[in-house]
């Protein structure tokens, strides 16, 4: 019997009833030339149907190939393959004494998958992930690859690409000298006279995370680099256990708290490399808006958590950096990101999403490309003030829409 397909979650069955591992970059090459349509799936923790390759097309995995990891000491930069993940890329960058800006909540995410969403961690002055990538190595329909780089005027399109240029065989990502980073856990932070600047900018990077089931944050986690200023959080009682930031979960997968200093990728994502989630019982959504809309965005969703919480396992409010990736959701704009991680109930959790769409509507929210929405792709493109360029960018490298699919085509208008 033939399994299914599908993605992390296991909410999304590809149509493809299988996925192909080319063993070699030629191998890759032919199998794409050779194809009418095709879509890569990363590590496949996408919520929707983003990597669906359409009846009768092809999806491709790069983890047949040999995952290239290669440092560059001296010009502070790293080579990975398209289908290399971030906790064995940080373990190697780490080895050499370097180090990237930010991380995700979760290490297990591939890095092209990553940048291609615009996935992000936190930080006042942290952009998405995206923004330590310098140089992107694409194969496009005919087989033969393409190569830009910052300065090149297609990059503003190359990097957070939603997979529709072609298969990306390979990043070139900036590095920074390995940093030491403190967790210290917060508990009770009420939403009433929060200044939500103050707590967001607090540290390097800062999460606050609520169940909606009474106004205000249950935790935050406030990530200090050591090379940085000291923390100072008055708003909050410090945590006197450790903690899951869902409430009831085991603390023992989440990486160490009480403040112990231990190196950037060990602290910056929630959750530890070593835990290796095989599913997860859970949908996820989440929306990027203007950060000076922070607190007007919260009291909005504080207005429906009656409705919002009995779905909801968590949300986590972080922020991110504006930056140049024309289809990057925190494009142009300093952004707060409201994120919520809801039950697996998909009929149960989509009057949710659009109730929480609504209240936002205001605030002209951005969604994660790779997790669960509802607006209308209509509205959605209206808030990329560059989508025109990347339709042409896509036209001119991908001119048969091979590495296109149904999502692509609604976001980008037929
Ligand atoms: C538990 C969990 C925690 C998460 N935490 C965060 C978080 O902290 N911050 C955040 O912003 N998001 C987060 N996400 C969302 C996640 O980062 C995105 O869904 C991201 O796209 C996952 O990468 P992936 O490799 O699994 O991508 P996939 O879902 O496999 O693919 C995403 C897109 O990238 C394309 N793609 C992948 N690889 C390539 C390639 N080599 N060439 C061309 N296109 C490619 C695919 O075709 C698809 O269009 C989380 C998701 C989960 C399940």
């Amino acid at each position: 019997m033939t399994e299914s397909v599908t993605n992390w979650a296991g909410n999304i069955v590809f149509t493809a009833k299988e996925v192909l591992r080319p063993r070699s970059l030629d191998e890759l090459r032919s199998l794409v030339a050779g194809s009418s349509r095709v879509r890569v799936l990363g590590s496949g923790h996408s919520f929707n149907k983003i990597a669906e390759p359409g009846d009768g097309g092809v999806l491709l995995s790069l983890d047949g190939l040999s995952g290239e990891i290669d440092v560059d000491s001296s010009a502070r930069t790293v080579r990975v393959g398209g289908g290399v993940r971030y906790a064995e890329l940080a373990r190697r960058v780490h080895g050499h004494g370097l180090a990237l800006a930010n991380m995700a909540s979760l290490p297990h995410i591939s890095v092209a998958g990553s940048v291609a969403t615009g996935t992000h961690g936190s930080g006042v002055t942290n952009g998405p992930l995206s923004g330590s990538v310098r140089e992107v190595e694409i194969v496009t329909a005919d087989g033969s690859t393409v190569v830009v780089g910052r300065g090149d005027r297609r990059f503003g399109g190359a990097v957070t690409s939603l997979g529709a240029l072609g298969v990306v065989t390979a990043l070139t990502l900036d590095l920074e000298p390995a940093y030491e980073v403190e967790q210290h856990l917060f508990t009770g932070l009420p939403l009433e006279g929060l200044d939500f600047e103050a707590v967001a900018s607090a540290a390097y990077s800062v999460s606050l995370f609520t169940d909606w089931g009474a106004p205000g944050f249950r935790q935050v986690w406030v990530k200090r680099r050591t090379d940085g200023p000291p923390a100072d959080f008055p708003w909050a009682a410090p945590a006197v256990e450790a903690l899951h930031p869902v409430p009831g979960m085991p603390a023992v997968n989440c990486t160490e708290q009480f403040g112990v200093p231990g190196p950037w990728h060990e602290r910056l994502p929630h959750f530890r490399a070593e835990f290796t989630p095989s599913s997860g019982n859970e949908l996820q959504s989440e929306y990027l808006l203007p950060r000076p809309q922070a607190l007007r965005a919260l009291r909005a969703i504080d207005g429906i958590r009656q409705t919002v919480a009995p779905v909801l396992q968590i949300c986590e409010v972080r922020t991110v950096a504006a930056d140049g990736q024309w289809l990057s959701p925190s494009y142009g704009r300093d952004t707060v990101a409201l994120h919520f991680t809801w039950v697996e109930d998909t009929a149960a959790v989509l009057p949710v999403v659009r109730a929480v769409e609504a209240e936002l509507e205001p605030f002209e929210p951005r969604p994660h490309w790779g997790k669960v929405f509802q607006l209308p792709a209509d509205v959605v493109r209206g808030r990329y003030p560059r989508i025109a360029d990347f339709t042409a960018l896509a036209r001119v490298l991908d001119p048969a829409g091979k590495f296109s699919n149904a999502f692509v085509r609604d976001v980008l208008g037929g």
